[in-house]
């Protein structure tokens, strides 16, 4: 079964069409700064086809089709028989992927005013997929879905009842994909064993720690928006509330411009004055770059208190599993991060932390032989997570 899997963001689409039985990537690409000036549309398939075009791309519908007319043209013509794709907010309405309708679109479009950057595009292109192939089952996967098994005394905020029921207010999560996915890895990986508690560690340019208790989410950092938690590439995670409003008093921003500011100039870019890329950071600082050292420290020790506190709310830790980016390509930041807590009975071996790839997709265990928490390191492949919840949700519809 062939899946289309769409990652829509709030100036892109991602796309990977995948044989959900071999797990082969037949095609790829995606498209990037859309309704910005010169985006960009890339194209790769098995057959070795490379197409890279500068282009406007005015708004998402267009770029959904940009990515149809190429996998469907004549030469190509590939096989899809559903489409997957990617919705961050499903609120109170979905704790698993659905398949869509009319009902479902109106409540992802009902749930964008709580994630306008991403719901909207989201259905456009849902829109697009269901005009080009009206036949094709269409079903989405919500981000904050995994999140919908966290208790209310960790996913409430302790703010007035009236105003978290009038606006909704609560911790949703997200990365919840990932997460999901590194808990089935890390379950297979111990042979199917139920009642692991799981610190899923998803630590890239966006950033979060999800405490997984007997499979289910139980807390995780990012909160009512994924502002929250860990400083990020350009989000500062968790700050006192109150540097908001004493800012905004005493300036000319507009509560838009800082949040803004708190979204996309903070984290590793605000604090090296340089770059939000880890990469950047960690060589800029071994020439010796004070802020960028500072920066990295502060971006790892922001990981350590939070994995404090995740290990604390599910009542101790099996399993501490790194993915992403920088979780699962720095051994700097993983060190940084776990230095100081071998009286916990997490302890790093330095030599298989130092020499981890995972570029085959398979798990490495990097933890001293004393350790009594399994420190792994986890491939995240949230596009095969996506395409195996399609399949699965449409052979659940028709009973197979
Ligand atoms: P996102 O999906 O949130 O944009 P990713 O999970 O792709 O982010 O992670 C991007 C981050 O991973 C960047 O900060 C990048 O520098 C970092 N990264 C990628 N490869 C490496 C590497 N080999 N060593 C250190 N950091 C890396």
């Amino acid at each position: 079964m062939n899946v289309l899997v769409l990652n829509s963001g709030s100036s892109s689409i991602k796309y990977q069409l995948i044989n959900v039985e071999t797990r082969e990537v037949l095609a790829k690409g995606l498209c990037e700064r859309i309704a910005l000036k010169e985006g960009t549309f890339i194209y790769k398939d098995v057959q070795g086809t490379l197409i890279e075009k500068k282009l406007e791309l005015p708004n998402h519908d267009f770029a959904a089709q940009l990515i149809f007319d190429e996998l469907f043209s004549e030469d190509k013509n590939f096989s899809v028989e559903a489409f997957g794709h990617r919705v961050v907010m499903g609120g109170w309405y979905f704790d698993d992927a659905v398949l869509i309708d009319d009902d479902v679109k109106a409540k992802i479009l009902e749930l964008a005013e709580l994630a306008p950057l991403h719901n909207y595009p989201a259905h456009a292109v849902i829109e697009a997929s269901m005009k080009i192939h009206p036949d094709v089952p269409s079903v989405a996967i919500f981000d904050t879905a995994f999140h919908t098994t966290i208790p209310a005394k960790s996913s409430d905020y302790a703010l007035p009842r009236d105003i978290i029921e009038k606006y909704k207010i609560k911790r949703y999560g997200a990365h919840g994909i990932s997460h999901r996915y590194v808990a089935e890895m890390t379950k297979k990986f111990f042979e199917g064993y139920e009642q692991l508690k799981i610190l899923s560690a998803h630590i890239g340019n966006g950033a979060s720690l999800c405490a997984i208790s007997h499979g289910v989410s139980v807390n995780t950092t990012m909160g009512f928006t994924p502002l929250e938690g860990l400083v990020m590439g350009t989000r500062c995670g968790t700050i006192d509330p109150a540097i908001v409003t004493y800012v905004l008093e005493n300036s000319d921003m507009t509560a838009h411009d800082f949040f803004e500011l708190m979204n996309k100039k903070s984290g590793l870019l605000g604090l090296s004055n340089y770059s939000s890329d880890l990469r950047d950071i960690y060589f800029k600082s071994l020439e010796g770059d004070a802020q960028c050292r500072h920066a990295m420290e502060a971006y790892s020790d922001s990981i350590k208190q939070h994995i404090g506190s995740m290990v604390f709310s599910m009542g101790g830790c099996d399993v501490i599993a790194f993915t992403a980016g920088v979780g699962e390509n720095s051994a700097q930041v993983r060190e940084l991060a776990l230095e100081g807590l071998e009286d916990l009975g997490i302890i790093l071996n330095q030599d298989k932390n130092d020499n981890v790839d995972v570029s085959d997709g398979l798990i490495a265990d990097i933890s001293h032989f004393k350790s009594r928490v399994r420190i792994l390191v986890v491939p995240t492949n949230e596009e095969l997570m996506m395409a195996m919840d399609t399949k699965r949700i449409l052979a659940e519809q028709t009973g197979d």
